[in-house]
């Protein structure tokens, strides 16, 4: 016994823990062509949750169906910092410009591979041919429409020729140049096709005096790919997974949201359900709109309360789609 707990008595608590998250803590997810996903660690479960919501009630512990009564009335109430008592750490491999897109997220606590530090792999996000797609004429942030099998063939590969090109260029800036000009003052390589061809070989280049990992990096394209460490609460894992799995986002980003969605099933599956009832399967209506809606309903009120009551809503949600239709429950 140590001197924190000596002479005290106390009820021990388990920490908690989800088997199926367990299961495949570390393991690996591959996402697009050389990018991934793995679980790090996690804190809290669904018990977590409905401890800190009962904490503000000044309620103590019930059922397993009274926790996923809760966990949707929070939900649907938009009572958000119980969820932020769950955290998840993942390790993800990922092209820069879907990070940049992900970091805009700014309610987490990221560590990115420094490449500063160290050489970047010869990696790149090269997409498959079909997923090359036109530039959509009616989202300017979107694509629509297929080229031939012919051309996305001759796209992909002149993508995988530019960033092999742009990595050999990266490679010589860190390695240092051995050839120069006639000038004596640009060092460039006779066959590289991003330099001039008119060089004559003078003298090979003192080893380690290559360009500085941080200058030589500008040369890489976007579709490099970075690693980081990413840490977040529920909550705002929960935010960023309904912009991010939606469909008005980038391809590329939801194929990693759809991959993290897929974790939070796993580990917190009442959560995720009241996810999607309340949130990406749910609708909003503007001021206006609801007005119509109301108008329209109010015509046969009965019918609206037959199958209000024979959809299987909770007394609870009955009564508040009630309030929100502008129909009584009851003539
Ligand atoms: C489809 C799509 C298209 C987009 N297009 C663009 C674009 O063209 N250009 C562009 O720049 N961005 C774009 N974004 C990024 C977008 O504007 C947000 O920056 C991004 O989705 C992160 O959202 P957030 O700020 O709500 O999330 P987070 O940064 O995770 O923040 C979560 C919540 O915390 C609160 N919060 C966090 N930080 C602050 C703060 N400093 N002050 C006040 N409240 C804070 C807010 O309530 C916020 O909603 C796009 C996003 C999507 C999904």
């Amino acid at each position: 016994m140590n001197d924190i707990t000596k002479n005290q008595r106390w009820d021990h608590l388990d920490r908690p823990s989800v088997e199926a998250l367990d299961a495949i803590l570390g393991a690996p997810t591959h996402v697009l062509d050389h990018g991934f996903v793995r679980v790090i660690d996690y804190m809290g479960d669904e018990a977590a949750i409905v401890q800190a919501a009962r904490v503000s009630y000044g309620a103590g512990t019930k059922t397993k169906s009274d926790d996923r009564g809760l966990i949707r009335y929070l939900m649907r109430h938009h009572h958000t910092t119980p969820f932020e008592m769950c955290e998840i750490k993942l390790h993800m491999k990922l092209p820069i410009f879907v990070a940049r897109q992900w970091i805009r997220h700014r309610t987490a606590s990221v560590n990115e591979h420094s490449a500063r530090y160290s050489i970047l792999a010869n990696e790149f996000f090269v997409p498959d041919p079909m997923e090359l797609q036109r530039q959509s004429l009616t989202n300017k942030q979107g694509r629509d429409g297929m080229f031939s099998e012919e051309v996305s063939s001759a796209m992909s590969e002149t993508i995988r020729h530019h960033s092999a090109g742009s990595y050999q260029l990266y490679e010589e800036l860190l390695h240092g140049w051995p050839w120069f000009n006639e000038d004596g003052d640009r060092y460039v390589i006779p066959d590289n096709p991003f330099v001039p061809d008119r060089v004559e070989q003078r003298e090979p280049h003192e080893a380690g005096h290559g360009m500085a990992r941080e200058l030589a990096r500008m040369v890489l394209p976007v579709n490099a790919y970075t690693e980081w460490y990413w840490k977040v609460d529920l909550h705002n894992l929960l935010h960023l997974l309904r912009l991010r799995c939606d469909s008005h986002a980038q391809t590329e980003i939801r194929a990693y949201a759809d991959v993290i969605a897929l974790v939070v099933q796993e580990w917190l599956p009442n959560v995720w359900d009241a996810f999607e009832e309340y949130q990406t399967k749910a609708l909003t209506f503007s001021a206006s709109e609801a007005e119509i809606v109301k108008l329209v309903l109010a015509r046969n009120p009965g019918a609206v309360r037959k199958m209000v009551h024979d959809n299987g809503l909770s007394a609870g949600e009955r009564r508040e789609f009630f309030t929100k239709l502008g129909v009584r429950d009851a003539d």
